[in-house]
């Protein structure tokens, strides 16, 4: 005699189930996965003290799933937010990026602070090719600038992204390879400011998988740009998380476990590996190790190239000529 399958009900309800999470072994119907959702990233806010109500949160956008998700729960869960966006100028992605980005912030009602790379200086291709380093470096640098120079000089008390458990485990497994303990130091769901201008980071979806993400992206209808940057092929981050995702699959809750488990037991003895706070660029006052922070010394190099193509008459931004 056969047995009948029974579909899994949902864990909070009872009704029939929508998403089933393996690490968890619970199911969950639309509305009850929503509620779960966002009640977890309200208890990581609350439990690592990241924020309160009377701050107003400044929340790093892409467009992706992940940012547009967390400044959806946090506007659900009735923080007061702004949103910031940069656009990178990387062809198609960064329009598109763009335009999902304003959508979600009209539809709404948020306020949006965009920063045109390009039209500050040079956008990313730009940035990359004048300086010869690869684009995600010279990105990473800029976002980094732009975000903590929008969040200081508009005297927001934090900055939240949308890095859930999925990149947190891969930088932790890329951390953990080249036993980079400067980077283990810092590798916390909040960081406190080590200089006057910097304010405090925080990750609401630090134990929520990309997966989870992707659902509650889904459930809610909020439309991100779903193709990849075409300069995130081939980078050392993907090739973790596809390690950690096959673990994971042999191993249910093995991410969770694997970075639950350095903040609880590990992290606490990288703390002496932090280097010590930076001083203040000359060029922009921002923070810096050494007279220029590293996002000027892209910018004079980039200056230094163009003047030297000028001076060539060629008036091309081609570092080789
Ligand atoms: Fe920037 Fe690299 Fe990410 Fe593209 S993949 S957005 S270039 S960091
Ligand atoms: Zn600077």
């Amino acid at each position: 005699m056969t047995q009948a399958i029974r579909p899994p009900k949902c864990k909070r309800c009872r009704a029939k189930a929508q998403v089933y999470l393996r690490q968890h072994n619970s199911a969950f119907c639309r509305g009850c996965f929503i509620f779960y959702f966002q009640r977890q990233a309200e208890r990581a806010i609350a439990h690592e003290h990241m924020f309160g109500r009377d701050e107003v949160v400044l929340v790093a956008v892409s467009g992706g799933k992940d940012s547009l998700a967390l400044w959806d729960v946090l506007i659900e869960s009735g923080y007061q937010t702004v949103g910031m966006h940069l656009e990178l100028g990387i062809a198609e992605y960064s329009l598109s990026s763009t335009r999902k980005t304003v959508a979600f912030a009209e539809a709404r009602g948020q306020k949006l602070i965009r920063v045109d790379l390009g039209a500050e200086n040079a956008d990313v291709p730009t940035l990359a090719g004048l300086t010869r380093r690869p684009a995600c470096a010279a990105c990473g640098t800029a976002k980094r600038h732009h975000f903590d120079r929008v969040a200081d000089e508009g005297g927001y008390a934090v900055l939240a992204t949308g890095h859930n458990l999925d990149d947190e485990a891969a930088r932790l497994l890329g951390n953990v390879m080249r036993w980079q303990q400067g980077y283990l130091a810092k590798q916390q769901p909040v960081l406190q400011p080590t200089h006057e201008r910097f304010v405090r980071k925080v990750k609401p979806f630090y134990r929520l998988s990309e997966y989870e993400t992707a659902v509650y992206a889904f459930l809610r209808g909020i439309d991100y740009v779903v193709e990849e940057c075409p300069n995130s092929a081939g980078a050392s981050q993907l090739v973790y998380k596809d390690v950690l995702n096959r673990l994971e699959a042999a191993m249910p809750g093995t991410k969770l476990t694997f970075f639950q488990e350095f903040l609880r037991t590990a992290q606490p003895l990288f703390q002496n590996a932090e280097a010590s706070p930076p001083g203040t660029c000359q060029r922009c006052a921002m923070p810096a190790f050494g007279d220029r922070c590293s996002y000027c010394t892209l910018l004079v190099e980039v200056d230094r190239r163009r003047q030297q193509a000028e001076s060539r008459g060629s008036g091309t931004t081609n570092p080789d000529v």
